[in-house]
C-alpha cells in the first residue's frame, strides 16, 4: 500500500495567493511517484474570502480538507489544529505563502525514507524580507539557542517533514503556549536539515506584524528556558556589588577628605538602577506567572467551526478534534 504524507498550510487573510499556492502543492504533489497526499488547509479565522477560495478547491479535490477557526487564534494554533486532524505517515509543514519552495518536500520525503524522524528546511538565505526582520531573526535564533535547554536549529522555521512518531508525541504535549519548532527539537529522534534559499512572498503582506512577532519571540524564550528567571539573581548581585563598592567610597570619602558633602547624584542614579532591575525582575516573574495562569486555566488550543455548507464533505469531520487535551 502507498504510504500517505499530509500537508498542512495554516492560511489568514492568504486571498491574493491562496489559488496559485493550491496549483503548485497539487502539481508538486502529483509528479511525486509512489504516495498519497492529503493536503489539510486550516484557515486560521481570515477576514478575507480565503475560506471560500478554500472551499471550492476541497470540493473539487478529493484529497484537499479544509478546516476553519472561529476566529484568528494564530499560526502555532492552526498548524496544530492540521496536525491533529492528519492521518498521514508522515505530516509535512508549509507556509501558505510559497515562501518554501514546495518542491523541497520531494526531498525530505526522501531523506525520510533513509531512515530520518524529522526533516527540517534551514535558510540558507532569504529574500524579500528588511534588514530589520533579517537582523532581529538572526539574533532571536541565536538568542534563543543560549538560553534554551534544548539545541533548536538555528535560522530554522517550521517548514519541516515529520513520522508519524514525532506527530503522535507532538500531539500529546499539553502545553498551551506552542513553540512548535522548540517542541520538536524537545523531543528528539532522528532529525536532520536540508538548507534551501527562502523566496520573497509573492504576494500580500506578511502576517506576521511586528507585536505577533514579539509575542511569538518571547513564548519561545520562556516556554524553553528558565534562564531569565535566574538573571534577576545576577542583577541582585551585581547591585549589591555596585552598592557595596559605593559604600566603601563614600566612607573613604567621609574619613580621608574634606569635600564630602557631594554626591547626592550617585545616590539618584543608585536608586533609580535598583529600581529599574527589581521592575524588571518582577515583570520577569510576571511573565512566567502569566504562562502558568494560561496553562491552568486549559482552554483548548482552538475551535474549529462547522460548516453551514451541506454539501462539503468536511461538513461534520473533525468535530471531535475541535479541543484538544
Ligand atoms: N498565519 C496564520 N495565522 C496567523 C498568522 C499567520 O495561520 O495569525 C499563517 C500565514 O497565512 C502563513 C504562515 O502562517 O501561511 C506564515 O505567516 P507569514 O508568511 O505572514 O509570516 P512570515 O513568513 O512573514 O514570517
Ligand atoms: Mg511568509
Amino acid at each position: 500500500m502507498k504510504k500517505t504524507v499530509s500537508i498542512v498550510i495554516p492560511c489568514y487573510n492568504e486571498s491574493e495567493v491562496i489559488d496559485v499556492t493550491v496549483e503548485e502543492l497539487l502539481s508538486v504533489t502529483n509528479n511525486i511517484a509512489n504516495y498519497q497526499f492529503e493536503l489539510i488547509f486550516v484557515n486560521d479565522g481570515s477576514a478575507d474570502d480565503t475560506e471560500a477560495k478554500l472551499l471550492v478547491h476541497g470540493k473539487a479535490h478529493d484529497n484537499i480538507r479544509v478546516i476553519s477557526f472561529s476566529r484568528n487564534f494564530g499560526h502555532q494554533q492552526a498548524v496544530s489544529a492540521g496536525l491533529d486532524v492528519s492521518t498521514g505517515d508522515a505530516v509535512v509543514l508549509i507556509d501558505a505563502d510559497l515562501q518554501d519552495p514546495p518542491k523541497l518536500i520531494e526531498d525530505m520525503i526522501a531523506k525520510w525514507e533513509e531512515g530520518f524522524d524529522v526533516v527540517y528546511g534551514t535558510r540558507s538565505s532569504r529574500d524579500g524580507e528588511s534588514k530589520f526582520k533579517l537582523m532581529t531573526a538572526k539574533w532571536f535564533y541565536r538568542l534563543l539557542n543560549y538560553l534554551s535547554e534544548v539545541k533548536i536549529p538555528l535560522d530554522t522555521g517550521d517548514f519541516r517533514l515529520m513520522d508519524r512518531q514525532v506527530v503522535d508525541h507532538l500531539i500529546a504535549m499539553p502545553e498551551k503556549s506552542r513553540f512548535i519548532r522548540g517542541m520538536v527539537s524537545w523531543i528528539g529522534f532522528n532529525q536532520t536539515s536540508i538548507n534551501y534559499e527562502r523566496s520573497a512572498r509573492f504576494a500580500g503582506e506578511s502576517k506576521y506584524p511586528l507585536t505577533k512577532m514579539l509575542k511569538f519571540g518571547i513564548d519561545g524564550i520562556l516556554s524553553f528556558s528558565v534562564k531569565p528567571l535566574k538573571l534577576s539573581i545576577m542583577m541582585g548581585f551585581a547591585c549589591s556589588g555596585v552598592a557595596m563598592l559605593m559604600l566603601l567610597y563614600s566612607v573613604y570619602i567621609r574619613l580621608m577628605t574634606d569635600h564630602w558633602e557631594s554626591g547626592w547624584a550617585s545616590l539618584l542614579v543608585a536608586i533609580l538602577f535598583i529600581g529599574g532591575v527589581q521592575l524588571i525582575s518582577i515583570g520577569i516573574l510576571g511573565e512566567y506567572i502569566a504562562r502558568i495562569y494560561n496553562e491552568s486555566k486549559d482552554r483548548p488550543l482552538y475551535i474549529i467551526k462547522k460548516n453551514r455548507d451541506h454539501n462539503n464533505r468536511d461538513n461534520n469531520v473533525d468535530q471531535n478534534n475541535s479541543t484538544v487535551e
